[in-house]
């Protein structure tokens, strides 16, 4: 979907959206005005369901408001949805509000029904839950935080912003995997990609930077936090992403493998006898960087490389050397670049994981300037020389304002169908 400026997209007076992320014993939350795309306030309730659970609240208006945190036991999403209201409430922008025009929901998989955000209503529900046998730990959090604030405010609107819509664009040939047809289309294995919202912000924002449309660059997008995809992005659509049918596929990660000959894991049950749910562990959460040298921390793996720590090298060495497969593989795939851009945690902050991805490149036209690429700061910036053929770039990403957007751009164009909205 084209998503037009906030400008008389909602056009109620109602201009704020919560957005909400809900995880399986956390939730966190952020309200934004739309009429100028600030943060309201921004928090984030943990450990739902323990005796220990905490809430952080930071309001971000009326000037020096300091962060809140309430710790004790919190039951349940409810419970913690309650809780993070009521802070709202305190700071004047309470849920109850007039002004708030709807909520925002990140929803991990929406398949391959969803390929756009939805006003969410009992049967958009049901799909998502009809999802969960390929979402197993991310759909049923996100369900549980949709029912929690429909019940909350029935009469708001409620919109879903799937991480899997933006790759939905894949061509067959990059979305299948090359296994029996039958058995794929019967249990719907297939690649469908995550982190979407970010890779669709942030192609966007590498466009602008470029001064062009989304419609006339090819973007390769590394998303690199804690969970890493990349993504090749031709005229604005999304054509290969190296996630799959679960965030485990692709990049080393600061927990999980990424790529492996999946003859690991059958091996495993073989010969260590491991289960099925232990070798889903071994893979997602002490695999990738953590599992390499101890640390999914960017920062302290490069201390340890000052220090001479030859693990935290070689881990350093197989995570570039995985990013550098990838920028080549999407080179060939897009066929012309225009820009290789960087974003989330490691990829917006470590200079030293940038340099090295692009290191040797140039014959694919990449090249990063050594002082570009250490100046620090939050704003979308290209780190290459001039003479270099293909832009590098540092965008962040802000997926939650995304979220706020589409959700926002939605509710306006329900409204705008409906004839309640004139102008
Ligand atoms: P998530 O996937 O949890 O949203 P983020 O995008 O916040 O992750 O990225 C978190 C990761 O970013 C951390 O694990 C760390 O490796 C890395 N990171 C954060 N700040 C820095 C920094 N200043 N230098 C290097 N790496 C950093």
């Amino acid at each position: 979907m084209t998503i037009p400026t906030t400008e008389g997209s909602a056009g109620t007076g109602a201009y704020r959206v919560l957005v909400l992320n809900s995880g399986s014993s956390s939730v966190k939350y952020q309200l934004l005005d739309m009429s100028d795309r600030t943060r309201l306030a921004v928090g984030l309730v943990e450990r739902i369901g323990e005796e220990t659970s905490r809430l952080v609240h930071t309001p971000l208006v009326g000037g020096g408001a300091e962060r809140r945190e309430r710790t004790g036991p919190i039951a349940d999403h409810e419970a913690a949805l309650k809780a993070a209201a009521e802070e709202l409430a305190a700071d004047g922008l309470g849920l109850d509000s007039p002004q708030l025009a709807a909520i925002g929901h990140r929803v991990v998989h929406g398949g391959l029904r969803f390929t756009e955000p939805v006003v969410i209503d009992d049967e958009v529900l049901k799909e998502i839950e009809r999802l969960i046998p390929v979402a197993p730990l991310h759909n049923p959090a996100n369900i549980t935080g949709i029912r929690t604030a429909r019940a909350m405010r029935p009469d708001l609107p409620q919109v879903a912003v799937f991480d899997t819509a933006f790759h939905t664009t894949m061509p067959e040939y990059a979305a299948r995997y090359a296994i029996d047809t039958e058995t794929a289309d019967a249990h719907r294995i297939r690649r469908y990609g995550f982190h979407g919202t970010s890779h669709a912000y942030v192609s966007r924002r590498t466009a602008e930077l470029l001064g062009r449309t989304p419609e006339e660059v090819n973007v390769i997008v590394l998303h690199l936090g804690n969970g890493a995809s990349a993504s090749a992005v031709a005229g604005g659509r999304c054509v290969e992403t190296s996630m799959g049918l679960t965030p485990l596929e692709g990049l080393v990660m600061g927990t999980r493998s990424g790529d492996i000959d999946p003859a690991v894991t059958f091996h495993l049950m073989r010969v260590a006898g491991m289960s099925a749910d232990e070798i889903d562990a071994l893979l997602n959460k002490k695999s990738g960087l953590v599992g390499l040298c101890g640390d999914n921390d960017m920062r302290e793996i490069r201390r340890r490389i000052d220090e001479g720590d030859e693990r935290a090298a070689l881990a350093f060495d197989i995570y570039v050397h995985r990013l550098k497969k990838y920028i080549g593989a999407y080179s060939a795939v897009l066929g012309r670049v225009d820009a290789v851009v960087f974003t989330a945690g490691v990829g917006e902050n470590s200079a030293p994981v940038r340099e090295a991805a692009v290191a040797g490149l140039e014959e694919l036209g990449l090249a990063v300037d050594a002082d570009l690429n250490g100046v620090r700061s939050d704003e979308p910036r290209l780190i290459s020389p001039d003479y270099a053929r293909v832009a590098v770039a540092v965008v962040p990403t802000d997926e939650e304002l995304e979220i706020a957007v589409q959700t926002f751009a939605l509710v306006g164009q329900a409204r705008g169908a409906l004839g309640q909205v004139h102008n």
